[in-house]
């Protein structure tokens, strides 16, 4: 992660709540903080509190009955059967106990107000109690779209939860069920491959004239349709879903019967409990550099929306590198900004995973449909290659087909922010 040492940043002009925050004859340490969610990002700040200021009460509400676990197993390792929940846990047992924390699990935040005259404010959860803290980071991750009438079908499943991912399980760990997934981003795609591992029949029903053509561009997603149609999927693209019915998917002139489907069409942001409080939302919480929402409140994870400056783009980042160094960073900033000293901007560049059959995607940076991409070394025939992303001829984004040795070195690369041309000459000598 790069961090860029700063003074405070605020979104508008100085508030008198900031000054009172920020100032000396406040300072001090907040004697409570509350965490909403105890998935990674939650965790992560937790963990940084309880480390780094003992002697601060911390709570963590999450809505979830779980401990913290890891979501990516659930569309790979869990999801497979080949590792069960307990493998998945983010931290372990006896370590998860050391951790000095009050943890709320099973409660759900339902609403904040701000505190009017200091930092933090007032969380009202579902259970009808309150938590009243000086700091608090939001952490509430995102919630996956549904489409219309999916409630009503039992075999019509999301993917997000342990539990979502269990159910899913039991469907197609026998094998020779005929399972369509709707959408081919990460989770279609990551399900359509385990599904298939497990010798069920598999369509993929994606809208766009490809899959992940928002996180890779059009070529580099056909590259991965392709992966999966040599394995045997039936991916179709540029098809639209008409509705879900009792026997499966109706498509324009066609009916495909399934006895599982999955719908990976994306997620929105889990801030619908913020809409009272006076925070700004736009598909997110917004955030300054240093993920600072309101005096005394974080937000990280899923649900952040905040102007990374190595980018000079506001972003939201549904990954795990960026929870996790988010949650961690959050926290660093609220303990920081308490004891009148500067916060940190964070300014990384966004990578992510993805595990499909034997293939290993990664992405480093950023993409759009309308960069140039340039295959700098290996081929899609070679079963590995190195693409480039260039945007007004700098280098913006790195993407590995089973070429993590090619991949990772770019990360310097774009924290320079070279120019595709030298990105592309460098990617010759890695060999
Ligand atoms: P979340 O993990 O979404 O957690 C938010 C928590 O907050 C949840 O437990 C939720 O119940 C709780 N919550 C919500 N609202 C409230 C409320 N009002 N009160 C209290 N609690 C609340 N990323 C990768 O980089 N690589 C991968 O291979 C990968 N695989 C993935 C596979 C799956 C199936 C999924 C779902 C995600 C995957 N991701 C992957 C993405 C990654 O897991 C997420 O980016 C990460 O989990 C985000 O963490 P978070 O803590 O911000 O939010
Ligand atoms: P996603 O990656 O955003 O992909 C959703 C896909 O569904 C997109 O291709 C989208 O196309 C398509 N789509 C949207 N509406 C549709 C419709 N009505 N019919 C057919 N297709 C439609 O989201 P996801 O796959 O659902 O994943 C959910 C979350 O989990 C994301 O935050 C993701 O990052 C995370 N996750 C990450 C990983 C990983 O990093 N390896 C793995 C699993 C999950 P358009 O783009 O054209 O809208």
């Amino acid at each position: 992660m790069s961090v860029i040492p700063m003074v405070i940043v605020s979104r508008s002009a100085p508030t008198e709540t900031d000054a009172v925050w920020q100032g000396d004859e406040m300072g001090g340490s907040p004697n409570r903080i509350a965490v909403v969610g105890a998935s990674l990002a939650g965790l992560r700040a937790a963990e940084t509190l309880s480390q780094r200021a003992p002697e601060i009460e911390v709570v963590v509400i999450g809505a979830e009955p779980h401990r913290p676990y890891d979501r990516p197993p659930l569309s790979k390792k869990l999801l497979s059967g080949e590792w069960e929940p307990e493998r998945i846990q983010l931290r372990p047992a006896d370590t998860f106990d050391e951790l000095d924390v009050e943890w709320r699990f099973g409660v759900a935040a339902t609403g904040l107000e701000l505190a009017t005259s200091g930092p933090g404010g007032r969380l009202d959860l579902s259970d009808g109690s309150s938590v009243e803290a000086e700091g608090i980071i939001i952490a509430t991750g995102a919630t996956p779209r549904r489409l219309p009438g999916q409630s009503q079908y039992v075999h019509v499943h999301v993917l997000r939860t342990l539990d979502d991912a269990m159910e899913i399980r039991a469907s197609l760990i026998e094998g020779k069920r005929r399972v369509v997934v709707i959408g081919a981003g990460f989770i279609g795609l990551e399900v359509a491959a385990i599904a298939k591992q497990l010798n069920n029949q598999v369509t993929v029903i994606e809208g766009a004239a490809a899959p992940l053509i928002r996180g890779l561009g059009m070529e580099m997603g056909a590259a991965v349709a392709d992966v999966h149609r040599s394995h045997g999927v039936d991916v179709r693209c540029g098809v639209q879903v008409e509705a879900l019915t009792a026997t499966g998917v109706q498509l324009a002139g066609e009916h495909l019967d399934a006895d599982l489907v999955v719908v990976g069409i994306g997620v929105v942001p889990s801030t619908q409990w913020l809409e009272d409080s006076g925070l700004e939302l736009r598909d997110g919480i917004v955030c300054d550099e240093t993920l600072l929402a309101a005096p005394g409140v974080y937000a990280a994870g899923d649900v952040a929306r905040w102007p990374n400056p190595l980018f000079e783009e506001e972003m939201r980042v549904e990954h795990w590198t960026n929870a996790a160094e988010q949650g961690a960073l959050a926290a660093n900033n609220l303990l920081d900004v308490a004891a009148s000293e500067p916060p940190v901007a964070y300014g990384p560049v966004p990578f992510f995973w993805s595990d499909q059959f034997d293939q290993r995607i990664q992405f480093l940076g950023r993409s759009s449909p309308d960069d140039d991409v340039v295959i700098a070394a290996g081929s899609v025939s070679d079963g590995k290659l190195l693409a480039l992303y260039g945007r007004g001829g700098k280098l913006h984004g790195a993407f590995g087909l089973n070429a993590p040795r090619w991949v990772m070195p770019m990360r310097k690369q774009l924290l320079n922010q070279v120019s595709l041309a030298d990105a592309v000459a460098f990617a010759a000598t890695l060999g």
